[in-house]
């Protein structure tokens, strides 16, 4: 507007042949066409001469008050006229020439509070543009899918974590198992987080544990198997479309792989590599706040003529709320200890074979030691990494929960886990992996606060090699592609 403002006047004072203009551009000749002007924001205007002579051709306006700050307008308390209010505002503006009439104090720094949900780390750390486009530019996450559902692979982080998928950033997409009757892989996986919360066993001896309250003791012998909690899950869960019968069925097939697993036989009561289950709580809630460096940090604004600072800032948090699937209390070996495990149902829809595990998804296919917490497949690895950063913040919940207690009656907390359901296997992190992506988390924080801070630094379009990450954003795959891989065209897409 400002600018279309200043247009204007410059062709208003040219029409009428005004050779001294202080609208005009330096290349501007009286008598000849205006070029479109491109620089109008850098002209330099002197308020006290535009007062007195406006050059507003044949506009009947003899005076022209250039205010350039809101807080010009003060109460006023003279009973002066407004003109002759103004010319002692120029007298005085005139005798303060050469004098700093800046701010004397800095306005009150301000602290900066964001949040992020748990289940969005990992995507957003494979891609810092998706965050802006989402959060910075308000892009809304659900694709436009013009009628071609098809079969695009959104099988992620959000699709089978159990749930978490508010805020949609990605994944919500219904997607065809393939198998009649079964529900979409999301609505599977939160079914089967559903049961193993109600049905889990806990090996706990209802007393005291270290450094935990008595939510981690209550004692149940394993209930996965009972019909009547299956049902009960089916009668919360289970959506109008989906047939009953054979979701029923497969619940109860992934909750005897789980208790013929690791974490079923520990949760049973059995040891495992001197570690013994001693409690545990299931969708375990939290809110963490993180803190980020403020230093140098300032709230900026833009103005035409470039960033215009507005507040230092003395205080950076970025909070998390969320809930932990399952985390177990042990006693054994290394002391009193703590682990994190994540349900991963990635592999339990389709293609899921139900009596021939080595015909089914790859996860399923049988591995060499099945009781070990190491990685035996790239799949398991492949799982590991892609919730890593949402892995190390639910160990940072616990490790703060830990803190917060006197030294000797905290526990330790181990690298977390994931519970790969299709086969049962329990895949622990790394320290090194653990280590990397605490690291990771931390950079990505900083990235999402300078992106809060500066907006217009549009982050790149990841690189042609890295498209295989474009493929499950819904910018990508949405009917109108609105983002891709550098060098994809964007726009209506057409599949044949
Ligand atoms: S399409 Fe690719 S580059 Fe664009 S936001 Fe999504 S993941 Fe990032």
């Amino acid at each position: 507007m400002g600018q279309m403002w200043l247009e204007a006047l410059r062709y208003s004072a040219h029409v009428d042949g005004d050779e001294e203009s202080p609208w005009a551009m330096s290349t501007d000749k009286v008598g000849e066409d205006l070029a479109v002007a491109t620089e109008s924001w850098k002209l330099q205007l002197n308020a006290t001469e535009i007062y007195v002579q406006p050059h507003l051709g044949r506009a009947p306006l003899e005076n022209l008050t250039i205010i350039h700050d809101p807080g010009c307008f003060t109460a006023r308390k003279s009973r002066q006229s407004v003109k002759k209010e103004m010319a002692e505002h120029l007298k005085n503006g005139s005798a303060a020439k050469g004098k700093n009439v800046g701010l004397e104090k800095r306005p009150t720094p301000r602290s900066l509070k964001l949040s992020l949900a748990p289940h969005r780390l990992d995507l957003s750390f494979s891609c810092t543009r998706r965050l802006w486009l989402g959060d910075v530019r308000g892009w809304s996450t659900e694709p436009m899918l013009l009628g071609q559902i098809d079969d695009i692979d959104v099988d992620g982080a959000d699709a089978t974590s159990g749930g978490a998928v508010a805020g949609g950033m990605a994944g919500s997409v219904a997607v065809s198992t393939g198998v009649v009757g079964l529900p979409d892989a999301a609505t599977l996986g939160s079914l089967f987080h559903r049961l193993v919360e109600v049905g889990i066993a806990n090996p706990a001896d209802d007393g005291e544990l270290m450094g935990l309250d008595q939510l981690w003791s209550h004692s149940q012998s394993s209930r996965l198997l009972e019909k009547d909690v299956i049902e009960q899950v089916l009668d919360e869960l289970l959506p109008a479309d989906a047939d009953r019968a054979v979701t029923g069925q497969r619940l109860a097939v992934l909750a005897q792989i789980q208790e013929d697993g690791r974490l079923g036989k520990m949760c049973g009561g059995d040891d495992f590599d001197g570690q013994k289950v001693v409690g545990l709580r299931t969708e375990l809630p939290f809110h963490l706040t993180v803190g980020v460096g403020a230093d140098g940090r300032r709230i900026t604004r833009w103005a035409v003529a470039g960033e215009v600072e507005l507040a230092d800032i003395d205080e950076i948090q970025v909070s998390f709320d969320g809930r932990i699937d399952l985390a177990l209390a042990y006693d054994g070996d290394e002391g009193p200890t703590l682990q994190v495990v994540d349900l991963k149902t990635e592999g339990c829809g389709q293609p899921f074979d139900e009596d021939d595990p080595a015909k089914g998804h790859e996860l399923q296919h049988p591995v060499a030691e099945p009781f070990s917490t190491m990685v035996q497949s790239h799949l398991e690895q492949e799982l590991l990494d892609k919730h890593r950063l949402q892995l190390a913040l639910y160990t940072i919940v616990l490790e703060r929960s830990q803190f917060s207690l006197p030294e000797k009656e905290r526990r330790k907390v181990l690298p977390p886990a994931i519970q790969a359901s299709a086969s049962g296997r329990m895949v622990v992190m790394s320290e090194a992996e653990l280590t990397q992506a605490k690291l990771d988390f931390g950079e990505l924080l900083e990235q999402m606060v300078d992106m809060k801070l500066n907006p217009h630094d549009e982050p790149e379009r990841l690189p042609k090699e890295q498209g295989e990450i474009c493929r499950t954003c819904p910018y990508y795959y949405s009917g109108i592609r609105l983002c891709g891989p550098q060098g994809e065209p964007l726009g209506i897409v057409s599949r044949s």
